[in-house]
């Protein structure tokens, strides 16, 4: 089959499968986009923006387990396990504990370097194409600590960002000064990654690309995938309602971020998929206060100068797809950026939580479902899924259309 005649189903409209919706449709395949919600509504509305290819390191490092069983239970740490929720986490939990041995955390650096290898580009490019190059912000990241003692807690991770490449850049208090003046004395120490980029508004971003996917011909239904089933030697997506019929496809790809293991679970696909809930406090406005990602590195906080305001992002919470959010924990991001930015007092917020797809060493999954002909995953991106959707779309659409051929006339590259 040419690209043209072949159908291709994608669920999930987050980051990931709009991504992947638009690669394959501006290759001339077929192309439907599944969602029980708007394009963007996901984990991939709140994100903090930061595409960062220097993050090589996976959560699960060596010195990250003695800190773990005291954070987990705190409720005010940056790490959060609800005692509820433990017996469901607990196979989860074994296969990070797993991960964490050096070996299996070098492996994984590798694949994560590989899979972020020229996203920076690769957004900006993206932002140009799609008319909103005003969300791509190339400033840099800085990671703020207090001391020493805090810096050496990551010392792993800046040496495998140091041994993939990435420039760093260490600077003291009047050094973090002069790029961020709003920055107090309580951070003595700058980690700056120069070559680091953030899109200002995530949600806008993927709106502008599901816009650009339906511009370009490609048909989004907004309906809710109940079931994957095989039809023939394609795939039908099933509906509770009768526009299912029309949802049959030769090819089927869930992207459905941290949900995706419901749908494929019955298929006898078992993903070690497990949401890590984080949350964002947006300010609706101080903007002004930083000018680039700021990173309180002893906080797990990422700061974000969004169009909309200031926003802090961080916190790992697991506990599943079913409860509420606890408004604790935004009420701690927000206690944060208040201490930290005291301009920030008086001015009125948002809270939002959502849904990070987490595998245990940090790998998403990324490809054909061995086994089953026509089914395709890209899931389980965890704290990373901005930074690679584009190279994720890559990989998809390079394995079910095979490599791009030349532009032809007019074509947009
Ligand atoms: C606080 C926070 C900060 C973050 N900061 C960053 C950052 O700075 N940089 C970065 O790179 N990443 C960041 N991330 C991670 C990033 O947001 C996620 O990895 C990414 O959004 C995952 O995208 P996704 O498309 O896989 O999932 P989602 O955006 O969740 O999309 C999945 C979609 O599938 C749909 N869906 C699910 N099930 C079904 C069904 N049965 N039928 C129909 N539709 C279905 C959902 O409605 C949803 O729209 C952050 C995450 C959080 C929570």
């Amino acid at each position: 089959m040419t690209p043209s005649t072949l159908r291709i189903g994608v669920v999930g409209a987050g980051i990931i499968g709009t991504s992947i919706a638009l690669a394959l449709r501006k290759r001339g395949a077929d192309v439907t986009l599944v969602d029980r919600d708007e394009p963007g509504s996901g984990c991939s509305f709140g994100n903090s923006g930061a595409i960062s290819p220097g993050s090589v390191a996976p959560l699960a490092m060596p010195g990250v387990l003695a800190s773990v069983p005291s954070m987990l239970l705190d409720e005010a740490s940056p790490l959060y396990l609800p005692v509820r929720y433990l017996p469901r986490a607990l196979p989860w939990l074994m296969r990070f504990v797993a991960s964490a041995r050096p070996a299996v955390a070098e492996a994984s650096a590798a694949k994560l370097a590989a899979l972020h290898a020229g996203a920076l580009d690769a957004h900006e490019a993206m932002s140009r194409e799609l008319g909103v190059p005003e969300l791509f912000l190339k400033r840099g990241h800085l990671h703020l600590y207090p001391d020493e003692a805090a810096l050496s807690k990551d010392a792993g991770g800046w040496r495998m960002r140091e041994a993939y490449g990435f420039q760093v850049e260490r600077l003291d208090h009047a050094g973090i000064q002069a790029l961020e003046p709003a920055v107090p004395a309580r951070y003595q120490i700058g980690m700056y990654l120069a070559d680091h980029a953030t899109i200002l508004n995530p949600f806008r971003y993927v709106k502008a690309m599901a816009s650009a996917f339906t511009g370009a011909g490609g048909r989004f239904v907004r309906r809710k995938v109940s079931r994957l089933e095989r039809q023939g030697n394609g795939w039908r997506m099933e509906t509770p309602d009768e526009e299912a019929d029309r949802l049959v496809f030769d090819h089927a790809v869930v992207a459905a971020g941290a949900w995706s293991r419901e749908l494929l679970a019955p298929l006898g696909i078992p993903l070690a998929l497990e949401s890590q809930r984080g949350y964002h406090v947006q300010f609706l406005g101080g903007s002004g206060i930083v000018s680039r990602t700021v990173v309180l590195a002893d906080r797990k906080a990422f700061v974000t100068p969004m169009e909309e305001g200031l926003r802090i992002g961080g916190t790992v919470e697991i506990g599943g797809l079913q409860a509420p959010p606890d408004e604790r924990r935004a009420a701690i991001l927000s206690r944060i950026a208040r201490e930290t930015f005291p301009g920030l007092e008086g001015i009125s917020t948002r809270t939002w939580m959502g849904h990070r797809p987490c595998m245990p060493d940090s790998i998403p999954v990324v490809g054909a479902a061995a086994g089953h002909g026509g089914l395709w995953m890209a899931t389980g991106h965890g704290h990373l899924g901005l930074t690679d959707s584009l190279n994720t779309a890559r990989q998809i659409a390079d394995a079910l259309l095979g490599p791009p051929g030349p532009p032809h006339q007019g074509e947009r590259t």
